[in-house]
C-alpha cells in the first residue's frame, strides 16, 4: 500500500516549496544538495532552518569559539547561494548545547506554521550508530513539530498547518532516489564553501566517500549496481507514518 499514491501527494521533485532543518550550517547539503538544487531550479522556494551555530567544530584553540560561528554563518550563506536558497532562519543554539528536544520542537512550529511547506528535509534522527545529540535531537523534534504542527490544542499561539510530507536524509532505510548525477559538481562546491570543515588535506578522502556513496545509490535507483552516476536517497514519509505505523521502516 503506498499511502503517498492513496493521498495524491506529489513526489519530491514535484513539491513547491521545502523547509530543510539542518543541525549544523553543513547538513543540508552534505545530505541534499543536489536534490536542493534541483529543485531551485524547477522554481521551488527552498527555505533553511540551521539549528546549531556550528561553534564547536573545527576548533584547535586559536579560535574563539564565537569567531568560528561568524565563519560558520558565512559559509552557510555562501552554500545556499550556490543552491538557490531564498531564506535562512538561524535558531543559533551551541554545538552540543543543553537544548532539549521539547524546547527546539517548540522553536520550530511556529515556523513552520508560518512557512507553510510542502515538505519538509532533515537528518534522519533513527539511522542506527547515529551518536551526535545535534543530529538526533534536531530529527526527532522536526519529526514532532510535523506532527503537532496542526494541533492548536497542544500548541496554541499560530494558525496551525498540516505538513504533508517528510524527507528523511542521511537515512539507512530509504525509499526514494534523487538522480544528481548532472549536479554532482554544484553540490560538492556547496560543500566546499564550509572551508573551515572541508577544505582541508583530508578532501580527497572525504570526496571519495561522498562519490562513492552516491555511487551506491545511484546503482539502487537504477536497480543495476553497474550503473554509473550519483544519487541522493531519502526516507519519504507522510504525517501519518510517524505515529503508530510499523511498516513505515519497511515502506
Ligand atoms: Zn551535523
Amino acid at each position: 500500500m503506498d499511502i503517498r499514491r492513496i493521498l495524491g501527494l506529489p513526489d519530491v521533485l514535484e513539491v513547491k516549496k521545502i523547509v530543510c532543518v539542518q543541525p549544523h550550517p553543513d547538513d543540508n547539503e552534505v545530505g541534499a544538495a543536489g536534490t536542493i538544487y534541483e529543485l531551485a531550479q524547477r522554481g521551488c522556494e527552498i527555505v533553511y532552518i540551521t539549528v546549531t551555530d556550528g561553534r564547536g567544530s573545527g576548533s584547535t584553540g586559536e579560535i574563539e569559539p564565537e569567531a568560528i560561528a561568524a565563519i560558520r554563518r558565512q559559509e552557510r550563506l555562501a552554500a545556499g547561494d550556490i543552491l538557490g536558497v531564498s531564506k535562512h532562519i538561524a535558531l543559533d543554539l551551541p554545538d552540543m548545547g543543553n537544548y532539549t528536544e521539547e524546547e527546539l520542537l517548540a522553536k520550530l512550529i511556529p515556523i513552520i506554521r508560518e512557512e507553510k511547506p510542502d515538505m519538509l528535509f532533515t537528518v534522519d534522527p533513527w539511522m542506527p550508530y547515529e551518536a551526535h545529540p545535534d543530529h538526533i535531537k534536531t530529527g526527532k523534534a522536526v519529526a514532532s513539530a510535523m506532527l503537532f504542527s496542526s494541533n492548536e490544542i497542544l500548541f496554541p499561539g499560530s494558525k496551525p498547518y498540516d505538513v504533508p510530507q517528510i524527507a528523511f536524509y542521511a537515512t539507512s532505510h530509504p525509499n526514494t532516489f534523487i538522480d544528481v548525477t548532472s549536479h554532482w559538481e554544484t553540490k560538492m562546491a556547496s560543500i566546499l564553501a564550509h572551508k573551515s570543515q572541508f577544505d582541508h588535506v583530508n578532501w580527497p578522502l572525504v570526496k571519495g566517500y561522498f562519490d562513492y556513496q552516491a555511487v551506491q545509490m545511484y546503482g539502487k535507483l537504477k536497480q543495476d549496481p553497474e550503473a554509473k552516476g550519483y544519487a541522493e536517497a531519502f526516507k519519504v514519509l507522510t504525517s501519518h507514518q510517524l505515529h503508530f505505523f510499523p511498516s513505515a521502516l519497511y515502506s
